[in-house]
């Protein structure tokens, strides 16, 4: 039975939240390790910036390939070059076309099989659900619910840490504010749909949710 109390590992994917998560794990851990996925996304510029930031971070990193979940199902934008990026619902589905089915269940699961290797209890995810796009693998009832699967599956006692769960963009940037990395999150991470880090494309849905979020926040700062 895993006991070490002082490390966590970060699924990190180099975006807003999951740095905020990096930086939030610092803060509670006395070390800290990050695991970045590939899996088949369009933007290999993510993978790239998720190891400079994790270097910047001093922060011991590791890319995992698990490109295969984007071979199991079609039609998600994220991955499927030939698709345009939007978040409206496809007519015969309730979830936006940048739905990954199983996605978060792949890479906690993952990350706990890897945790456990490294000795690892604490399991940080930047998943959240108050800036709801309908993926319901990012609730609070589903991390619930698989953490409970998790130490039934290795006999562990794993702890998923969700920060963001609870939180709004403008929440999340005044943790990030608040953490001493706001200016670090807001020019090195990448969000946008489009894969252009920092501010971004400035319209793809991303883009808007990040970017509104920080101006309410600057604007609350400033007041
Ligand atoms: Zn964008």
């Amino acid at each position: 039975m895993i006991t070490n109390n002082s490390e966590a590992l970060v699924v990190f994917s180099g975006g807003q939240d999951s740095t905020t998560c990096l930086y939030w794990a610092k803060r509670h851990f006395e070390k800290v390790r990050a695991i970045t996925f590939r899996y088949g996304q369009k933007h290999a510029l993510e993978i790239e910036l998720a190891r400079q930031l994790a270097e910047e971070a001093e922060i011991e990193w590791e890319m995992m390939d698990v490109s295969f979940i984007s071979q199991l199902s079609t039609g998600c934008s994220l991955t499927d070059a030939s698709l345009a990026i939007e978040e409206k619902k496809a007519e015969d589905t309730p979830f936006p076309s940048t739905f990954v089915p199983g996605r978060n269940l792949f890479f906690l699961s993952i990350a706990a099989v890897k945790a456990r290797e490294l000795g690892i209890r604490h399991i940080v995810t930047g998943v959240g659900q108050a800036d709801f796009s309908g993926y319901p693998d990012c609730r609070d009832n589903f991390v619930k619910s698989l953490n409970v699967t998790l130490n039934l599956a290795m006999e562990e006692q794993f702890v998923l840490h969700t920060p963001l769960m609870w939180l709004d963009k403008c929440q999340t940037w005044a943790m990030a504010d608040e953490l001493g990395v706001l200016d670090t999150i807001r020019q090195r991470t990448l969000t946008c749909y489009n894969g252009i880090p920092g501010d971004g494309c400035g319209h793809c849905p991303a883009c808007q949710l990040r970017n509104e979020g920080l101006k309410k926040y600057l604007a609350s700062r400033s007041l």
